[in-house]
């Protein structure tokens, strides 16, 4: 029975598909679940009609936004890709299906090479650990180089690729691979739907070159395995199989990175992929047990990848779907969960019920009744867990360590076009914060605007674009703005008074507010210190809602206020006239008046910036740099290029791509985070307040 479990655990490989976007990520993804007999018919992106693209807009912009996970089956291996995006902007996404999957193949462009983006998630992956094996696409486009990519693998990402393959022929000549394990040549024949390989002797041309990269990969194996030094030292050979095996510790270990190559386009070298991604990319036995923390002892916990180990599973994706309504997708790591089962979120302390489990394969959905420690499945029916929460037993609670999601900095009003989409406007806002938390949607009072507020503007773009075909949403939109806040930097004692006794039932509310400065990231904070009972207990919940709800807009520029202390210290009530509405009224005013007397500053968000330039142009970048108030940290080598680390404040940084490019005839690359919020110098501040009147009242 053991060995029965065991041997589906092994069987398991939980991967993505990572890649600088056009490199053909899209198309190795889909081609890979043709091959594994799962699609039908080949779609093409080019045709708009890949199966893991199926966000409408996606399509036409040709980039995969969205991490859906698809099952499929090679050789009695069974193989979830968790389907990563590829643009910069949604680097939180990349980061979240990294940490839910256990191996990746890296597609690189055999002739775009390592491109900025390629670097990007190449760090990414890095930093989760994640065992890699390279796919270089593209072989039969002209100037495909194979071991130009091999080569910048390593001076560009200090990588150590080692290629189990070489291409045989190139551009229009690329006719298969040779496999450096069996020293076989694979040829392909045709290159349609009824494209065939075949298995033979290697042609004459390439029969040089492959004895030198299996002399190569040998070489370096017997660096990580005494096993093949030993035998190499004997001349003693190596059966395939034992190869296989050393190459699989070696890229578990993170020692090397395999590297294959092929083109998907044109069906060649997916059969060879798909056997690499299973014999060379971890299950889930081969990674560490999973670590969390137990919420009520605050002690670390592990729960190793087993059935019989008590449930738990981390949340990364949460989506609308058309037909069964909000999909929550989750990577068991271990135990297991059944259909109509009860499920514990131990942050949020509720417990839900498992509607349906799903098993998404590229062309169904498939409801079985458990889902098994290292399984990725969806499921229906979980209302209020959200991206990054970990689900468990009620009894064993634990909270994975969660995802961190960087706050949006970037903003724009918006607003429906017509009175009729004005309410499926708010429908849809809503729909999408809960699937996306770097996503968020506020309201302006002063200006009766809706804000919509993201990591970036092609994200925003992207919303923008959903709404109007995924919710048929008509509305208009603003130009970006940059999400400021606002903070106070002295503390103070305000009073909140409501209080309306003309004739008939009056209302008064009555509040004294401590208002100090909070550390940074604390938000808002509140407590009540009333004892003697000067204002009855059942107001004090809407004292601190009308706090809350001032701090929506602060004084200064109407942006939401952060990082303040707020303790409600006295007030008083009228038997007859006070209420709910009085004393959220008092609170807010009192709350309006503390932060007007606060010394309020104006903070902007801050990015981490990471640009990489050849030497010659790093004079013109760091001068660029400087005139947009960045600080500069670090100027270091890598390879033959320099990387500029510094802090940027966005403001300053719109339209960087634009100039960063013509300054360095398009050699730089560069990577923006948000990092943290800083106070904006004293007299850019000043502009901005100007502005944000001006506009207030132009809205008037
Ligand atoms: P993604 O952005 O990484 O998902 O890339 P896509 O899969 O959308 O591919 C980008 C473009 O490259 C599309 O026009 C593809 O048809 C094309 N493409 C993908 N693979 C190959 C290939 O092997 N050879 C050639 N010549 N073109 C390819």
């Amino acid at each position: 029975m053991t060995t029965k479990k065991h041997a589906r655990l092994e069987a398991i490989r939980n991967i993505g598909i990572i890649a600088h976007i056009d490199a053909g990520k899209t198309t190795t993804t889909e081609r890979l679940l043709y091959f594994t007999g799962k699609v039908y018919k080949i779609g093409q992106v080019d045709e708009g009609t890949a199966v893991m693209d199926w966000m409408v807009q996606e399509q036409e912009r040709g980039i995969t936004i969205t991490s859906a996970a698809t099952t499929c089956f090679w050789k009695e291996k069974n193989i979830n890709i968790i389907d990563t995006p590829g643009h910069v902007d949604f680097t939180a996404e990349v980061e979240r299906s990294l940490k839910v999957l256990d191996g990746a193949v890296v597609v690189f462009c055999a002739v775009g090479c390592v491109q900025p983006q390629s670097e990007t998630v190449w760090r990414q992956a890095d930093k989760y650990g994640v065992p890699r094996i390279a796919f270089v696409n593209k072989m039969d486009r002209t100037g495909a180089n194979f071991l130009n990519v091999v080569k910048e693998m390593k001076t560009r990402l200090g990588a150590h690729p080692i290629p189990v393959q070489i291409p045989i022929g190139a551009e229009g000549n690329f006719a298969g691979v040779v496999d450096l394990i069996t020293m076989k040549a694979l040829i392909y024949k045709g290159e349609g739907e009824n494209a065939t390989m075949e298995t033979g002797e290697i042609p004459q041309e390439v029969k040089k070159l492959a004895s030198e990269y299996r002399h190569n990969l040998i070489e370096k194996l017997g660096e990580v395995d005494e096993m093949v030094m030993e035998r190499y030292i004997h001349e003693k050979g190596l059966y395939p199989h034992e190869i296989r095996e050393i190459v699989r510790k070696a890229t578990i270990s993170g020692k090397m990175v395999p590297v294959l190559c092929g083109a998907s386009f044109k069906n060649k070298g997916i059969q060879p992929l798909l056997d690499a991604i299973t014999d060379y990319l971890p299950s889930p036995l081969d990674i560490p047990p999973v670590k969390g923390i137990n919420p009520d002892t605050e002690e670390e916990v592990t729960r190793k990848p087993s059935e019989d180990e008590k449930f738990c599973g981390l949340v990364f994706k949460v989506t609308t779907d058309p037909f069964v309504g909000k999909l929550t997708y989750v990577r068991v790591y271990s135990g297991k969960v059944e259909q109509g089962g009860y499920v514990y979120n131990a942050a949020k302390d509720t417990k839900e019920r498992i509607g349906k489990i799903l098993k998404m394969h590229a062309n169904k959905q498939e409801i079985v009744d458990v889902a098994l420690a290292g399984d990725i499945v969806a499921v229906v029916g979980l209302k209020n867990t959200t991206t990054g929460d970990t689900i468990c037993e009620e009894e064993y609670p634990i909270i994975l360590e969660s995802m961190h999601f960087p706050e949006p900095v970037i903003s724009m009003a918006i607003e429906p076009k017509t009175k009729a989409d004005q309410e499926r406007l708010g429908m849809a806002l809503h729909k999408m914060e809960e699937e996306d938390p770097t996503f968020k949607v506020t309201y302006n009072k002063e200006t009766g605007q809706t804000i919509i507020s993201g990591m970036g503007e092609l994200h925003l773009e992207i919303i923008i674009d959903r709404m109007l075909r995924e919710f048929k949403v008509a509305a208009n939109v603003d130009k970006p703005h940059v999400a400021y806040k606002e903070t106070i930097t002295k503390s103070t004692r305000s009073v909140g008074k409501f209080i309306q006794q003309s004739g008939g039932r009056g209302q008064y509310g009555h509040v004294v507010l401590d208002i100090a400065p909070a550390p940074k990231g604390s938000g808002i904070l509140f407590e009540s210190k009333i004892i003697g009972g000067s204002i009855p207990r059942e107001y004090i919940p809407s004292v601190k809602e009308g706090v809350t709800e001032a701090a929506l807009n602060g004084a200064l520029a109407g942006y939401p206020v952060t990082d303040v202390d707020v303790k409600l210290v006295d007030g008083s009530f009228h038997e007859v006239d006070s209420s709910d509405i009085a004393f959220h009224m008092a609170a807010s005013i009192g709350f309006n008046e503390g932060l007007k007397n606060g010394a309020p500053i104006l903070l902007e968000p801050i990015m981490n910036l990471e640009v990489t330039v050849p030497e010659q142009y790093l004079g013109e970048v760091v001068g660029d740099l400087s005139a947009r108030r960045v600080k500069i940290e670090a100027i270091q080598d890598r390879a033959n290029l320099k990387v500029v680390r510094g802090f940027a404040p966005l403001a300053e940084m719109f339209g960087y791509s634009t100039t960063v490019r013509s300054l360095t005839q398009g050699r730089a690359s560069h990577t923006m985070e948000p990092s943290f919020y800083q106070e904006v110098p004293k007299n850019i501040a000043i502009k901005i307040i100007e502005t944000s009147k001006g506009e207030t009242k132009s809205h008037k």
